[in-house]
């Protein structure tokens, strides 16, 4: 039986001290939303091919066939850490996800999104290799509200030895459920919401869900479902997999308009967490509660949001 949310309930995160106020409500429609991502052709995109000088030494890495680059990794010309600054250590890339300049990564076909996602795992491994950094976030901001300055279809990853606090409490806390309940949490809570009216999506690799207490509207955490630490570690039929979970995600996310951010959950020391990626439209804006209290309001049940992707 559906149970909708009717009256207001703060949830609990599964892991981390965190708390929501889900209020009653219902997805909203596309219709609803006149937020647009403005694609304008500008002369100088640094991203399209006919401006990037492949011998440059800004190139860092690529996934190439006959037509050229499909995907290219290159350095962030304006980092905030860098390796030769041990006051604020690290190293950012970007991920140009295709060459042309006017497709969303949801317009992409399936294989050219699962060569973004094996791009992703081939930087991991190289900065991996660092022993100094220790976490390596892979994420995209997509749209003017998830602060996107250029609209050719990018990613980023931002590597440094600072594992952040909220990532290293998350870690202590899964650590401790395994001790106690002998099994990983995320393993258990996929188990769980693929049981749920948040599920999203489920095949034999992937499993997707609205998080039970989602703080962004239509939030979504994306899992493998084999108990796999990094995005490495990933076989054929699971970067397929995945590729395809994303794409049928990111495609209705794309009908809301809404601006997002996505993330890759890995952390480098720690060999045994779960991989998996969070999406967090920037739909609902935050104001006094959320600012001066930390809870956080959400108007669009994780239930409601998980109807309008499975729909
Ligand atoms: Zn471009
Ligand atoms: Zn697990």
């Amino acid at each position: 039986m559906p149970t909708v949310v009717k009256k207001s309930e703060i949830r609990k995160s599964y892991l981390l001290d965190k708390y929501v106020i889900i209020t009653p409500g219902r997805a909203l429609r596309p219709r609803d939303i006149n937020e647009h991502t403005i694609i304008e052709r500008t002369a100088k995109c640094p991203f399209c091919p006919e401006n990037i000088n492949p011998a440059a030494e800004k190139i860092v890495d690529e996934i190439k066939d006959r037509h050229g680059w499909q995907v290219l990794c290159m350095k962030n010309i304006y980092p905030a850490v860098t390796l030769d600054n041990d006051r604020a250590y690290g190293t950012q890339e970007v991920i140009v996800e295709t060459r042309s300049h006017s497709k969303e990564l949801a317009n992409l076909e399936e294989g050219q999104i699962e060569k973004v996602l094996r791009l992703y795992a081939r930087r991991t491994e190289v900065l991996s290799a660092n022993e100094k950094i220790n976490y390596i976030l892979c994420f995209k901001n997509q749209g003017s509200k998830a602060g996107a300055s250029i609209v050719h279809a990018h990613s980023q990853i931002f590597a440094t030895d600072i594992i952040p606090p909220e990532v290293h409490e998350e870690l202590g806390l899964a650590q401790s459920y395994r001790i106690k309940h002998k099994i990983c949490p995320y393993c258990d809570i996929i188990k769980q919401e693929m049981k749920s009216e948040r599920k999203i999506y489920e095949d034999d690799f992937t499993a997707a869900f609205a998080p039970y207490a989602s703080e962004y509207h239509y939030e979504v955490w994306i899992f493998i479902k084999r108990h796999v630490d990094n995005i490495t570690r990933l076989n054929a039929d699971e970067f397929a997999s995945f590729a395809h979970a994303l794409k049928k995600i990111l495609l209705k996310l794309h009908a809301l308009g809404m601006s997002f951010n996505y993330f890759l959950h890995q952390v480098v020391p720690d060999r045994d967490q779960h991989f998996y990626l969070k999406i967090q439209p920037r739909d609902s804006i935050w104001a006094g509660v959320e600012l001066g209290s930390g809870l956080v309001i959400n108007s669009v049940p994780p239930e409601a949001a998980a109807k309008y992707y499975r729909e």
